[in-house]
């Protein structure tokens, strides 16, 4: 809550008459609380469309100067406020994990909008992470897509609500001026709900046999683009198949000790010694070509 100075004046303590309207009283927790809740400087950073919004709310129409938020600061080491304004992508989740680390306690994070919320219509995207509350600890959600000015306000003004109700007799409140080992610093894990990359041969087959299994998998049909792709990779895969390897060409190209391309057991080893291979007998082609001519 803001400080009321004439709640602050109307005190229970006895206080002389003639003082009554120079002393304020008050606790420490309170006073504290005040002077964070109206002075919280957000970070200069945007994502993707819903920074727009935000940058709005900055602007004198909205002017979220009003309630306290005064500048934004292009540094995390002034910032105790990262409004996460968009859709976070794998590529940039770990430089705002890094950006989140650097900026001092306390410290809050507002997720602004559909996407930083949960993923918002990009959801399980190759690229996108299903929402930043994954690898931040989000104090404030903002749904929307994008979040007017107007709800960024309230959500901002919901934080301020939130620091209200911490104390620092609490030291689950602010950990940070507790003893002892401070918290790990949090590190950007895939969770099993995102798409890893390293895995689109699994998906894709998972996809394709879902595909052809439509009644039984609940699956869906794959579309024409993928079809005509997937029937190229397999006429590609199917011809380098077929094509002779030349054990002698292939020795120079493998490492001491390795098995030969054909009795490799792990099929990615064998798609590796296989594409060796072929390499190794196109530079032996081209080096005959050299020499004949
Ligand atoms: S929530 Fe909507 S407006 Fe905001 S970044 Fe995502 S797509 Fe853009």
């Amino acid at each position: 809550m803001e400080l009321n100075l004439q709640e602050l004046n109307a005190t229970e303590f006895p206080v002389p008459t003639e003082l009554e309207n120079n002393i304020a009283i008050t606790s420490l927790s309170q006073l504290y609380n005040w002077g964070r809740r109206n002075s919280m400087w957000p970070m200069l950073f945007g994502l993707a469309c819903c920074a727009i919004e935000m940058i709005a709310t900055a602007s004198s129409r909205f002017d979220f100067s009003r309630f306290g938020f005064e500048v934004m600061r292009a540094t995390p080491r002034q910032a105790d406020l990262m409004i996460v304004s968009g859709t976070v992508t794998k590529k940039m989740v770990v430089p705002i994990v890094r950006l989140y680390n650097q900026m001092p306690e306390p410290k809050y994070v507002l997720a602004m909008g559909a996407c930083a919320s949960g993923g918002g219509p990009f959801k399980e995207g190759y690229n996108v992470v299903s929402g930043m509350d994954k690898y931040l600890p989000v104090d404030v959600y903002v749904p929307g897509c994008p979040p007017t000015p107007q709800a960024l306000l309230y959500g901002m003004i919901a934080l301020q609500r939130k620091i209200d109700g911490q104390s620092i007799a609490n030291g689950d409140d602010v950990p940070w001026y507790g003893v002892g080992t401070a918290e790990a610093t949090p590190v950007p894990v895939l969770g099993p709900d995102i798409i890893d990359p390293r895995q689109m041969d699994m998906i894709r087959r998972q996809a394709e046999a879902s595909a052809r299994d439509l009644d039984r998998l609940g699956g869906r049909e794959l579309p024409a683009a993928t079809q005509l792709v997937a029937a190229k990779v397999e006429t590609r895969e199917t011809a380098a198949e077929a094509e002779p390897i030349d054990d002698d060409a292939l020795s120079f190209v493998l490492p001491a000790g390795a098995a030969p391309w054909a009795e490799a057991e792990d099929i990615r080893e064998k798609r590796r010694l296989r594409a060796l291979a072929r390499k190794a007998l196109r530079a032996s082609r081209r080096a005959a070509a050299v020499e004949e001519g």
